[in-house]
């Protein structure tokens, strides 16, 4: 395979990056022209000679071989979806979630926790994973995740291995959900507009009231205890502008938070009943820049999802290899935004049930397949881009939907993640990327 390697502007100079070979250094144009004419196969003259010489002994031509999709179906985490019922109805939410109708029935729940469960055992992990999400509010089926929990720890100690918890929430818990969450989940993600005004607006209650107090409450709960978590705020047209004010609340309001995650507001769901829209790419990177900045030394770290240039991936998300997530209604889900069959998508990224009668999950394998081809080796459109292996081509629901793997064409938020990851590399390499943002 050809190695890897891009240039990147940095001033009179580039940044020569090979993403495979973990390299990253700044080079003069003569460097790049010296490379450029060595990857074309051109004759060199002796300087180029020597620095190509120099660049081989450091690895950056070898061949390093890009991450790959697992070929096998065997995954060790699930990620359960309690209900669909939910008692925030924010003004974005994807899954436009409200009363739902449906809760988890534990007989899907307990074949998923064993599959997994059996899986680490065969694969000789020490661990295996179980975390909530929702197309609505987890611990509004407090019940369900504690008899689930329940269940994985004495799996996990006949197995003597261990099960880790995770969970996403709105925050809007009752003590006792608060008591259970401490004694249970060490890994917590809290969805939260930070800011009173706009968590208030964009988030309000089943009934109409503001949620802040309530979201608060709860993270002082988890503040006390200790527990380390992470807030995730959507970001909207109308709060782009006070990325730098939530950062700033977060670092002194809850100082057991360790990651920030700011996110564009995807259009679909309620979004698109209540207007509410993606900020423009350059200005959420800018306002990105400055709450990044607040942050520094703060031990918060500020992340956004396509942003990840620490890591090497072959997709965005584990496209059903190593984990699955099963909805409220007791199906396989590839995607966290694709829960029912009323989303069209949901032909492409609903791949599997629980069968009552086998009392097991049925996949179907050709839907499994072409699943796993929704990776970035088989994106021409990312071909080119630096960024390939640490976006990975993005969410292909949001990004792709139900086209065909040709269709890939990026979207908006590639604008974010190249000025984002170019941020990345220059800190790696030490370099104060400043506060002007560059868009490659
Ligand atoms: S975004 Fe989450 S918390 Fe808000 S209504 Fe939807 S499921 Fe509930
Ligand atoms: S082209 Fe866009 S989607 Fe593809 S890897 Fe680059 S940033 Fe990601």
């Amino acid at each position: 395979m050809k190695p890897e390697l891009f240039f990147l502007p940095n001033g009179e100079n580039d940044i020569l990056y090979a993403p495979l070979r973990r390299f990253i250094a700044e080079v003069s144009s003569s460097v790049k022209n010296a490379v450029a004419a060595h990857m074309n196969g051109l004759a060199l003259d002796e300087s180029q000679n020597k620095v190509i010489g120099i660049l081989k002994d450091k690895g950056v031509f070898d061949e390093a071989e890009p991450p790959k999709i697992e070929e096998e179906f065997c995954p060790t985490r699930v990620t359960l979806f309690p209900t669909d019922f939910c008692n925030l109805r924010c003004r974005y939410c994807y899954a436009s979630a409200a009363e739902g109708g449906h809760r988890l029935p534990m007989n899907a729940a307990r074949a998923a926790i064993d599959l997994i469960s059996e899986n680490a055992k065969k694969k000789g992990y020490s661990q295996f994973s179980l975390g909530f999400h929702g197309n609505g509010e987890p611990f509004m089926a407090q019940d369900i995740m504690q008899e689930c929990c329940e269940y994985a720890a004495g799996i996990a100690e006949k197995n003597n291995v261990r099960c880790q918890f995770s969970t996403a929430t709105n925050g809007v818990l009752s003590d006792s959900d608060l008591d259970f969450l401490l004694a249970w989940i060490a890994d917590v993600n809290v969805s939260f507009d930070i800011l009173p005004d706009i968590q208030n607006r964009q988030r309000p209650t089943a009934g109409g009231g503001g949620s802040f107090d309530r979201v608060s409450h709860t993270l002082s709960r988890l503040d006390a205890a200790g527990a380390q978590y992470g807030i995730r705020a959507t970001i909207t047209t109308e709060s782009v502008t006070r990325l730098r004010e939530m950062a700033a609340f977060a670092k002194e309001h809850y100082p057991k938070c360790n990651v920030l995650h700011m996110e564009p507001v995807f259009e679909v769901g309620r979004a698109l009943l209540t207007g509410q829209s993606s900020p423009p790419s350059e200005i959420f990177v800018r306002e990105f820049i400055k709450a990044q900045n607040e942050l520094k030394g703060s031990g918060i770290r500020l992340v956004y999802s396509g942003a990840r240039s620490n890591g090497l991936y072959a997709s965005f998300c584990s496209v059903c290899r190593n984990g699955f997530t099963v909805t409220a209604e007791g199906n396989a889900t590839s995607c966290y935004e694709v829960c029912t069959y009323q989303d069209p998508r949901a032909q492409r990224y609903i791949y599997g049930k629980y069968d009552e009668q086998s009392g097991k999950f049925l996949f179907d394998s050709e839907k499994m397949e072409l699943l796993s081809k929704l990776n970035v080796s088989n994106f021409s459109y990312c071909e080119d881009c630096f960024c390939k292996w640490h976006c990975a081509g993005d969410c292909t629901a949001k990004t792709l939907g139900l086209g065909s793997l040709e269709q890939h064409a990026g979207s908006e938020r590639c604008v974010i993640t190249r000025a984002l990851i170019y941020r990345e590399v220059l800190e790696r390499m030490g370099v104060d990327a400043g506060i002007e943002p560059v868009f490659i």
